[in-house]
């Protein structure tokens, strides 16, 4: 259960004697109702009742999407600060109070493994990290998740979630997505699967390089996917938005994505997606997304 609660915070404590334990239920943001924690860790934190997705982290993402075990790459990797930039609070402590708060050295992870039994190299994207930004390091680890997934002759997934390229890092982040989409090229060359999939936010530098290029970008439901936000095209074109705009269902209508897949069946379609482009099974068909977990069906954590 650890993976789970550890990331949501739990309703605030009313004044009122309770004798429920703090952290048991969490409150819907798309239903109000009570949602009851291992309900919802059993469900891939997707609420039971209206199919609200909540965020994840990358770890659990990777949890959710491989098999069992995974080698993770790179996780070393730290910004220098190479601009010394200063905003409200330095860089360098902005990069400090982060990483001793999420455990993450930036807002990326990449790994390699087994998904359904097909050799993969999947990187996911920290939101709890800076927005989940895309700065230096998380350019890089991206580009060698690709080049090591050519090497290998496996496919790619990368799962964003991402406020867009890191501001402290100006020009430097803005490269980023020219480096990332080269490595993609390269890939695309080799003819080897790169599937995209954009989650709840992922919008900016990201939406404009990487998230975008798939040769299948899959969107979660109601997901907030765009270049610019919302707020900012109002004030610039002077018009009301149309309702669910950059919403993926709203995405899907326009043709910018190719499916909204619901969470739970993520990992059955992107496996499904990776054979139908010509990705082997170099181990016997995986677990489910929620066994892989070690939760089951009744949500008992194995
Ligand atoms: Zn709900």
């Amino acid at each position: 259960m650890a993976w789970f609660t550890k990331t949501r915070k739990p309703i605030a404590p009313t004044d009122k004697v309770s004798r429920v334990p703090e952290g048991l239920y969490l409150k819907c943001p798309g239903c109000s109702q009570l949602i009851y924690n291992k309900d919802l860790a059993a469900n891939l934190a997707v609420c039971p009742r209206c199919a609200h997705h909540f965020k994840m982290s990358a770890s659990e993402r990777l949890a959710m999407l491989f098999d069992g075990a995974y080698a993770v790459h790179d996780a070393d990797l730290v910004s220098t600060d190479p601009l010394e930039f200063t905003d409200t609070k330095p860089y360098k402590t902005r990069l400090e109070t982060t990483i001793a708060a999420t455990g993450m050295k930036d807002a990326v992870m990449t790994a390699t493994g087994s998904l359904d039994g097909i050799e993969t190299v999947i990187a996911a994207m920290e939101y709890a990290f800076i927005g989940g930004s895309m700065g230096v390091v998380v350019g890089e680890k991206i580009t060698r998740a690709i080049e090591r997934a050519h090497a290998l002759g496996a496919p790619v997934v990368i799962v964003s979630c991402s406020g867009g390229a890191r501001m402290m890092e100006g020009a430097l982040s803005l490269m980023q997505m020219a480096k990332t989409s080269a490595a993609l090229a390269r890939l695309d060359r080799a003819g080897l699967p790169f599937i995209s999939v954009l989650t709840d936010p992922t919008t900016g530098g990201v939406t404009a390089s990487f998230a975008m290029l798939g040769d299948l970008n899959i969107a979660e439901p109601k997901a907030l996917i765009g270049f610019a936000g919302p707020r900012v095209i109002e004030q610039t074109i002077r018009q009301k938005l149309p309702e669910g705009f950059q919403r993926s269902e709203f995405l899907l209508d326009h043709g910018m994505i190719d499916m909204v897949v619901d969470r739970r069946e993520l990992k059955a379609t992107i496996a499904r997606a990776l054979l139908f482009m010509g990705a082997r099974r170099s181990e016997p068909p995986g677990p489910s997304a929620a066994a892989a977990l070690g939760v089951d069906a009744a949500g008992e954590t194995a």
